[in-house]
C-alpha cells in the first residue's frame, strides 16, 4: 500500500464505492467516519466525541461495546458460530425464547427469527395474510395508521404511511388502508368508520407501533384510543400486529409499548433494542391461534419463510445478555432517572417561546420548534450541525428534535444533549 493511501481519510476513501441509506450522494457525499465506540460515546477518525443521542437508531442501549454482552458472544462463539436452523435447533435460540417468552405479553407463545425490522414487519404481514387464508377467507387488504413507519422491504413499504421517497414502487404494494393515530377528538370517528368499513371484511391484520411512531418525529399517541381500536377489531377477527421494533424493551417505561394496553397484539415485531446493536435480528412473535392456523397435516399451510441467518446463535446470545442486563436493577433504575432528568428538563423548556410543544413516553423526550414549514428543511440541517460541533449526535426529523439515549447514559452526558438544545433554541 502506498502511503498517501495509507494517509488519505476514511470519509475520503468512503467515496470511492460506497453506497449509504437513505442518501442522495450528489448533495450529500460527506460521511463521517467513527473510529470506536464506548458506553454512550462515539469517536470519529479525529479522536473527537459525541454523546450518542439516539444509541444508533435505538439499537445500542446498553452501551456501545458493553463488556458484558461481548464476553458472552465471545464464549458463545468458540462453541457454536452459525447453522441452519430448518431441522435443526440450538440451545441460545431456545433460551432465549424461554426467556423472552417470560416478559412478552401473556399471549404471546411463538418467536420466529429473522434478520431485521422490515423483516420482523414483513412475517408478521405474512402471518396475517396466510392465517386466513389457510382458513378459507379471502382477506387481503390490510390497515394502518396514517404515518406510520414499519420498514423498506415490500410489505413493510407498503403498510408504512410515511411515502415520500416511496413513488417509484407505489404500483407494486399491497393494498392498505389507513386511519389516523387515535385522539380523544376523533376516536368515535374512526371506531364509526371502522364499524363500517367492517360488515364488509376483507381486512385481514392491523399494523400499528403502539403509543410512539419513530420514523414520524416520535409522535405519541393514547394508550386509551388505541385499546378500542384493537378491541373491535379483534372482534371481527382482524389479527393485530403491533410493530414493536423501536418501542420495544424498556423505551416507554415498560418492557413493552404493548404493557399499557389492556388488548394485547395477536402478533408483536422486535428488533433493534433485541441484539443491543450488536448483530442485526429480528423477531416476529405470535399467539397459540395464530401458530394453529398453520399447524396442520397439509404442508402447504406451513409458513414457507426463512432467511439463511435465521436465529444465528450469535445474535440469540447477544438478545440474551440484552434481556438479562434490561432485567437489572441498575438499567430499571437508570430507566426511572432519565424519564425524570427529562420530566425537569421539559419544565424547564416547555414555555420557551421557540418550542410549540413538547411529549415525553419513557426515556423518549420530543419537542416540536416553533416555525413555519417551509423552513423545516434548512433547519433541520443547520440543527444537525450545531448538535454535531458540540459533540452531540441527534437527528432532528422536520421541526422535531427528540431524544432517545442509551439507558446507560450519565446525568452529566445527557445534561450536555439539554445544553446543545437550549443553544439550539438560540438558532431558531
Ligand atoms: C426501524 C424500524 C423498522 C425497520 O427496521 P430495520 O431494521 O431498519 O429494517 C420497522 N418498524 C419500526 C417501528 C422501526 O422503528
Amino acid at each position: 500500500m502506498s502511503d498517501s493511501l495509507v494517509e488519505e481519510k476514511l470519509s475520503e476513501r468512503d467515496k470511492k464505492h460506497l453506497w449509504h441509506p437513505l442518501t442522495q450522494h450528489k448533495t450529500n457525499s460527506e460521511m463521517l467516519a467513527i473510529a470506536r465506540a464506548k458506553g454512550a460515546l462515539l469517536f470519529d477518525e479525529e479522536g473527537k466525541e459525541y454523546v450518542d443521542g439516539i444509541a444508533s437508531w435505538y439499537t445500542c442501549m446498553y452501551g456501545h461495546c458493553n463488556p458484558y454482552i461481548l464476553d458472552r458472544v465471545k464464549e458463545q462463539m468458540q462453541k457454536l458460530d452459525q447453522v441452519v436452523f430448518s431441522g435443526f435447533t440450538h440451545e441460545p435460540a431456545i433460551k432465549l425464547s424461554e426467556e423472552l417468552i417470560k416478559i412478552l405479553p401473556k399471549n404471546q407463545e411463538k418467536l420466529f427469527f429473522s434478520d431485521n425490522g422490515s423483516t420482523a414487519t414483513e412475517i408478521g404481514i405474512k402471518m396475517a395474510l396466510q392465517y386466513h387464508h389457510n382458513k378459507g377467507q379471502k382477506r387481503n387488504v390490510l390497515l394502518a395508521f396514517e404515518e406510520g413507519f414499519h420498514g423498506d422491504t415490500f410489505g413493510a413499504m407498503s403498510v408504512s404511511g410515511l411515502s415520500v421517497y416511496n413513488g417509484p414502487f407505489e404500483d407494486f404494494f399491497i393494498e392498505v388502508e389507513r386511519i389516523p393515530v387515535p385522539t380523544p377528538e376523533n376516536i368515535d370517528d374512526i371506531l364509526n368508520h371502522l364499524k363500517k368499513r367492517l360488515q364488509h371484511n376483507n381486512i385481514a391484520g392491523f399494523i400499528y407501533e403502539p403509543l410512539v411512531q419513530g420514523a414520524a418525529a416520535m409522535k405519541m399517541h393514547d394508550a386509551d384510543g388505541l385499546d378500542r381500536i384493537l378491541a373491535l377489531l379483534q372482534q371481527h377477527e382482524v389479527l393485530t400486529i403491533a410493530d414493536e421494533v423501536m418501542t420495544g424493551f424498556g423505551k416507554t417505561g415498560k418492557y413493552f409499548a404493548s404493557d399499557y394496553l389492556e388488548n394485547k397484539p395477536d402478533i408483536m415485531c422486535l428488533s433493534k433494542a433485541l441484539t443491543a446493536g450488536l448483530v442485526p435480528m429480528g423477531l416476529t412473535t405470535c399467539t397459540e391461534k395464530v401458530y394453529m392456523a398453520f399447524y396442520s397435516d397439509d404442508v402447504a399451510k406451513g409458513l414457507f419463510h426463512g432467511h439463511t441467518y435465521t436465529a444465528n446463535p450469535l445474535a440469540c446470545t447477544a438478545a440474551l445478555a440484552a434481556l438479562e442486563l434490561l432485567q437489572t436493577d441498575e438499567i430499571q433504575q437508570q430507566i426511572k432517572n432519565i424519564t425524570l432528568w427529562h420530566q425537569q428538563f421539559d419544565k424547564k423548556i416547555k414555555n420557551h417561546p421557540k418550542v410549540a410543544s413538547t411529549r415525553q413516553t419513557g426515556v423518549i423526550y420530543a419537542l416540536d420548534l416553533d416555525v413555519e414549514m417551509e423552513r423545516y428543511g434548512n433547519l433541520r440541517n443547520k440543527l444537525f450541525k450545531h448538535f454535531m460541533a458540540h459533540g452531540i449526535f441527534l437527528r432532528p426529523l422536520g421541526h422535531t428534535i427528540y431524544i432517545l439515549a442509551p439507558f446507560i447514559t450519565t446525568k452529566e452526558q445527557m445534561e450536555r444533549i439539554y445544553e446543545a438544545i437550549e443553544n439550539a433554541l438560540e438558532l431558531v
